[in-house]
């Protein structure tokens, strides 16, 4: 269980100022306009100790009136099938609308929780207008305010108490934790997941057993293969097609993120016809903000006309739009010719067995020590900084703490040209890098 919450309601209730609030951001651009596209959907929250992620399905609305509360029907549908709670925000100052009526509907007969949050009730004096909404039959309103907060702090313990009584919430270090590397293949829709999978689980003498129960839809299946144990998880949700619309971003979007907290390796397949496109790098952020390990796979090879320059300007476009992270494995495959499929899992493996790479204090300090005496921190107003040893912490993503006298004072590219003399002396490939400047 990922901890998904989706945001659904009608054009400027106020999801995306509520989506703000939660996730405390304020990328996603905030319009009065009904129906703007915005740059971001989904973020993350933490509350009493709780990692959540908070989807915006409001801003994939496009066309024209007509098909638009269609689409927002088909929404509601997808947040339900995919989200682990749903907030079904409604607006005081306009009451109840026909549409309010047919969503509340299809909520009520979906088992998912739902919450009704009545949004824009700024002051007290606005609260009684608020209980016409609970002829919508769904239970305890949540009267608050997205611009000014009030009302947030009853939402957000409701919500805490919602997941706390949700038998299946693991902390992602456990989840992680099960000794057997965990793959996930994530990427848009129709790059070619799911016949990737197929391919894969065809060859049965593999397969050793499909994992019981550790979510409640269980897809997790196990392969041993090159002599390793490792599970590639949620494979149904993507053998599995939707009834529904297919290409709204959120839905894969959530399918991934329910994959990557899964995951320790997540295998990024794009469509070599269409590169690497925005939606690509942002799945791949996910990844990579979450600190699991990366393989960017470029699928349909077999459609891409090649000479003997394609594969290198191919990766070279793709590692200029990740960077600076791009320190990854790019595989070129092709499922109906059956091209690398299996180099696809020996990479994963590979960054697998680098995201858990340990360095022994001594080999850091005796690397380090003398690249930090030739070029050390500048110093800042006449501050010197000085880092006197380094060492790498007990956590299960690799993090390295140096330890110097004035650690606020260390700029971001002299983190960045640490990374890099690590990457360059170590193997991580495919893994982010965690620095951190500690007082000593
Ligand atoms: P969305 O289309 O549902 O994402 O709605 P937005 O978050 O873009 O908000 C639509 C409009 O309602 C904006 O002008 C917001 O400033 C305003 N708004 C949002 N929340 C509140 C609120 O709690 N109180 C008031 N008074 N206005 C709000
Ligand atoms: P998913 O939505 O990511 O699971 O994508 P699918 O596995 O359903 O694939 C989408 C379409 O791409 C299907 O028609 C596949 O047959 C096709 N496809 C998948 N992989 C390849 C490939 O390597 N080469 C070609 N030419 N077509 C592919």
């Amino acid at each position: 269980m990922s901890n998904i919450i989706a945001i659904v309601g009608r054009p400027n209730v106020g999801k995306s100022t509520l989506f703000n609030r939660l996730t405390e951001s304020n990328s996603a651009i905030v319009d009065s306009v009904a129906g703007v596209t915005r740059d971001r959907h989904y973020g993350k929250m933490e509350w009493c100790g709780k990692a959540f992620t908070v989807v915006d399905t409001g801003g994939y609305i496009n066309g024209s009136d007509d098909i638009f509360e269609e689409e927002i029907r088909k929404q509601v549908s997808l947040a339900l099938e995919e989200a682990d709670l749903v907030l079904f925000l409604v607006d005081n100052r306009e009451g109840i609308t026909p549409w309010d009526d047919d969503v509340a509907d299809l909520l009520r007969r979906n088992s998912k929780p739902v919450l009704l949050v009545v949004n824009k009730v700024d002051v007290n004096t606005q609260l009684p207008a608020a209980s016409t909404f609970y002829t919508l039959g769904l239970g305890e309103i949540y009267p608050i305010s997205s611009s000014n907060g009030s009302g947030t702090g009853e939402l957000l313990d409701e919500i805490n108490a919602i997941f706390t009584n949700a038998e299946d919430v693991l902390p992602l270090e456990e989840q992680e934790d099960f000794g057997i590397p965990r793959i996930a293949i994530i990427g848009r829709p129709n790059v070619g997941k799911s016949s990737f999978i197929n391919e894969l689980i065809g060859q049965k003498r593999n397969v050793v057993t499909p994992l019981a129960g550790t979510t409640r839809d269980s897809t997790d299946v196990r392969f041993t293969q090159f002599g390793h144990d490792f599970i590639l998880v949620d494979t149904a949700g993507i053998r599995k097609k939707s009834k529904v619309h297919e290409d709204l971003e959120f839905y894969s979007v959530m399918r991934s993120i329910r994959a990557i907290d899964k995951a320790d390796v997540c295998v990024l397949m794009i469509d070599a016809m269409e590169g690497l496109e925005a939606q690509d790098v942002s799945i791949f952020a996910l990844a990579a903000d979450r600190k699991k390990g990366i393989v960017i796979v470029v699928n349909k090879w077999d459609l891409v006309e090649k000479d003997h320059k394609t594969v290198l300007e191919f990766e070279k476009k793709i590692k200029d739009k990740i960077a600076p992270f791009n320190d990854i494995p790019i595989i070129f495959t092709s499922i109906p010719k059956k091209q690398r499929l299996l180099k696809v899992l020996e990479a994963a493996m590979e960054v697998n067995t680098n995201r858990t790479r340990r360095i022994t204090t001594s080999q850091l300090n005796e690397f380090f020590l003398p690249i930090i005496q030739n070029t050390p921190p500048p110093a800042i107003k006449g501050k010197y900084i000085r880092i006197k040893y380094v060492t790498q912490l007990p956590i299960h993503y690799p993090s390295f703490a140096f330890f110097c006298n004035l650690p606020q004072y260390v700029r971001d590219d002299y983190r960045r040209f640490l990374e890099n003399r690590l990457r360059e002396n170590f193997n991580f490939t495919g893994t982010p890098l965690t620095i951190f400047f500690r007082q000593k």
